[in-house]
């Protein structure tokens, strides 16, 4: 026999992953869009007349984040420009076919596209750097470089707020990450709606409270168009292992992801706990807690041939004899010489520096 909906009127073709109840496919729907608009309004993410960059990947969330977003303006008016920012790592097999994906959906969605390389901002493809340092600590560099290519495409831009297609399973295994490492400070930041608001473009997370599942199940009954597979260096261990836990959670109990989610934000009210303090990088000036950024340290390193050099956490003591090197080696080096330092010098943090006098 056949379950109904709650709405009376349809019977009921799916079950709710995060609530279990039984819907059709309108209701599931409109709760999907509403819930998405109440994290919206509830967490005041946005400014009337902002423009607003959708971090579009061509996978499901920020294709299904660019299809809600642009839903949500236009119904309840508010007043945003949308612009869709992607990045482009430069990995043969993944990117090149998920950026195909972004271009068409720029023209279903009707929304302006800007792509911003790995390439030009640091002279290097994540293809290059793989080769360079194999399959291990390469979605360190790429993370890295992902964050501060974002911020720069933003900038270029001239975007108020980057919107991430970030959802409730990511926020609660980054919860897990965090506390397994001891990582307060962090957990303080996984949990915030929006997040870099000292000094960086501000970055919000519209599906903070929405399931994955749901997403998945939201772009495949709107049959939206996007790319799964899935990046062809992909082991990040660490946070598959969280993935697997989350996972045989939720199979227990739904409610876990939301409940996880709900714990850090508590766990992060805790007012004592030291943030690093924030200046500015001496080499490009992007934001950064040490006199590097973690992005031209990691260059640094990649360009010397000495690519371990960023990984893990840098000792002040590692940081100055980099700086040290790097001013003898300018002292001492002349004519020909200076011609390969320059190189050093110029496919990293200069390139990075011609891009910010843009801004
Ligand atoms: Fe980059 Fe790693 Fe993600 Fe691939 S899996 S896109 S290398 S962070």
């Amino acid at each position: 026999m056949p379950v109904r909906c709650s709405c009376g009127v349809r019977n009921a073709t799916l079950k709710r992953p995060k609530t279990g109840h039984a819907l059709c496919k309108e209701c599931f729907y409109k709760v999907f869009e509403e819930e998405v608009h109440r994290t919206v309004t509830d967490g005041r993410i946005f400014k009337r007349g902002e423009t607003v960059a959708v971090a579009a990947s061509g996978g499901k969330d920020s294709t299904v984040l660019a299809h809600v977003m642009k839903l949500l303006n236009e119904r309840y008016d508010y007043g945003l420009n949308l612009i869709l920012l992607s990045v482009d790592e430069g990995i043969t097999g993944y990117r090149d076919d998920s950026l195909e994906t972004v271009r068409r959906n720029q023209q279903q969605y009707d929304l302006p596209l800007k792509i911003i390389s790995y390439k030009e901002l640091y002279g290097w493809t994540m293809d290059e750097i793989v080769q360079q340092i194999g399959l291990k600590n390469n979605c360190t560099f790429c993370g890295v470089f992902r964050r501060q290519a974002l911020d720069r495409g933003a900038m270029m831009l001239r975007v108020d707020r980057i919107v991430t297609g970030h959802n409730a399973d990511d926020i609660a295994e980054t919860v897990i990450m965090n506390i397994l490492r001891g990582d307060i400070a962090r957990l303080q930041r996984c949990t915030a709606i929006t997040t870099g608001t000292e000094g960086a473009i501000p970055r919000s997370k519209p599906f903070k409270y929405t399931y994955e599942k749901e997403i998945v199940m939201y772009a495949y009954f709107k049959k939206l168009d996007y790319f799964s597979t899935e990046c062809v260096y992909s082991p990040n261990a660490y946070r598959g292992h969280a993935r697997t836990f989350l996972k045989d959670l939720e199979s227990i109990r739904p409610t876990a992801i939301i409940d996880i989610l709900h714990s850090g934000e508590s766990m992060a009210v805790k007012s004592d706990v030291k943030m690093p303090t924030q200046g500015t990088c001496t080499r490009c000036g992007y934001i950064a807690s040490q006199e590097l950024c973690k992005a031209c340290l990691l260059l640094e390193g990649l360009n010397r041939g000495l690519p371990k050099l960023g990984i893990g956490k840098t000792h002040k003591a590692k940081l100055d004899k980099v700086l040290r090197d790097t001013k003898q080696m300018e002292d001492n080096v002349e004519g020909e010489s200076l011609e390969s330092l320059k190189h050093i010098e110029t496919s990293g943090g200069d390139s990075l520096k011609a891009v910010s006098l843009d801004f």
